[in-house]
């Protein structure tokens, strides 16, 4: 999700605490029902127990154990001093001036950031989740590229993310039906992690929301691609392109130069090849940066008679990175050349510009305040 610096806030933040102790406990989101099974079995409890919990988990999203009412008292005492169901605590939350979009900013146990988006539209509920802490690939207009590659997250810690979510809307009596891997980090470099996540959402056993519902995201390394299309997947994939040719491309994501845009275009050719889905592309749109009507008739050519969808977004501006979102104008035209060649288009609407909502821009907010005020 693009990040917007806007200082018009419509809440405070809660004030940072300091970080959780260390991991000594089992975040259960990391273990799948087989592996749940066999950790309590260690400890002599019968099977049928990691059903129960594992209900209390996908099924009513309790956060914490004292909530799972069908269990014996001393089980559910082991269970909250050796595991958790929550292996981050919110750090700062912030809504947009519409109420329509929140913003988390969670600390995990050893100390770092992730943020997590909950949109509400007229009938999605969508959530935009994190994939690592930070991100190797240093796309100069990512506020997340900026901070550096901190670490991977555990499958566990992705999928708590959504289940955090379903939980708040669940209270609301409402229910999640989205999700897309656009927050913090590239989903491909945290590949098995990743994956492991998808399945757990996708599964009956798990959330069990369609695979069609989920969105994963890359700023295209194109091994995985391929082996994502080898696993023929149901989940979509957005491919953030940016740039049509390599000159421009290279300025802005580094690791084009390593996967230039012939190779990226031919990975995307084989992924609508192996699934027979359709690929999106993403634009963010920067003022007289990518945005030219020369530039739109490149990326006419580019994917002309491909199975895709561009997705424009105008660019939400960045601490690190002087780009400017273009104007409607701009964008109007960019979108009619494209039309022009027969791809299809949508501009999305920059949802919670108020509130920061894109990867990295929270944290880094919230942490240059800390530091400003220390
Ligand atoms: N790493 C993945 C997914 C996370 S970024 C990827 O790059 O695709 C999610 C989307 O937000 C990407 O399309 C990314 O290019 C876009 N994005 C990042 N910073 C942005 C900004 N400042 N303005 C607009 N879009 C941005
Ligand atoms: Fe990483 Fe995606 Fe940001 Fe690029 S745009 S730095 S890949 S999170």
């Amino acid at each position: 999700m693009p990040p917007a610096n806007n200082s018009a806030m419509s809440n405070q933040p809660i004030p940072l605490k300091p970080p959780p102790a260390a991991a000594a406990r089992t975040n259960l989101y990391d273990l799948n029902l087989a592996e749940l099974t066999a950790y309590l079995t260690e400890w002599g409890q019968p099977r049928f127990r990691a059903q129960q919990i594992w209900e209390w988990m996908y099924q009513r999203f309790v956060a914490d154990f004292a909530g799972m009412t069908n269990l014996p008292h001393a089980l559910r005492q082991k269970l909250a001093e050796q595991a958790t169901l929550q292996p981050f605590t919110v750090a700062a939350l912030e809504h947009s001036s519409d109420g329509q979009t929140h913003k988390y900013l969670f600390q995990l146990h050893d100390g770092k950031y992730i943020e997590t988006v909950l949109m509400t539209y007229e009938k999605r509920r969508t959530v935009c989740i994190s994939t690592q802490a930070g991100c190797a690939m240093g796309c100069v207009f990512c506020a997340t590229g900026q901070m550096g590659f901190l670490r991977h997250l555990s499958s566990g810690e992705i999928v708590a993310q959504v289940i955090w979510m379903a939980r708040e809307l669940a209270q609301r009596h409402d229910h999640l039906t989205n999700v897309v891997f656009m927050g913090m980090g590239e989903p491909l470099h945290n590949y098995a992690h990743t994956m492991t996540a998808l399945d757990r959402l996708t599964d009956a056993a798990g959330l069990n929301l369609g695979a069609r519902r989920l969105t994963i995201s890359t700023v295209g390394l194109v091994p995985a691609m391929r082996r994502y299309a080898d696993e023929r997947r149901q989940t979509p994939l957005a491919v953030s392109l940016h740039a049509a040719t390599d000159a421009e491309r290279d300025k802005l994501i580094p690791i084009n130069k390593k996967w230039p845009i012939p190779v990226l275009m031919e990975a995307c050719r084989y992924y609508v090849e192996q699934t027979g889905r359709r690929i999106t592309f993403e634009w963010a749109l920067i003022e007289g940066e990518n945005d030219t009507v020369e530039q739109a008739q490149q990326l006419g050519a580019l994917v002309q008679g491909m199975l895709c969808h561009v997705n424009l977004i105008p660019l939400n501006p960045t601490r690190d990175y002087a780009g400017r979102p273009s104007s409607h104008e701009r964008v109007q035209a960019f979108q009619d050349t494209l039309s022009y060649y027969g791809v299809s288009s949508t501009v999305r609407v920059r949802r919670g510009i108020d509130i920061q909502a894109g990867c990295g821009q929270l944290r880094d907010r919230i942490l240059s305040a800390a530091a400003g005020a220390a």
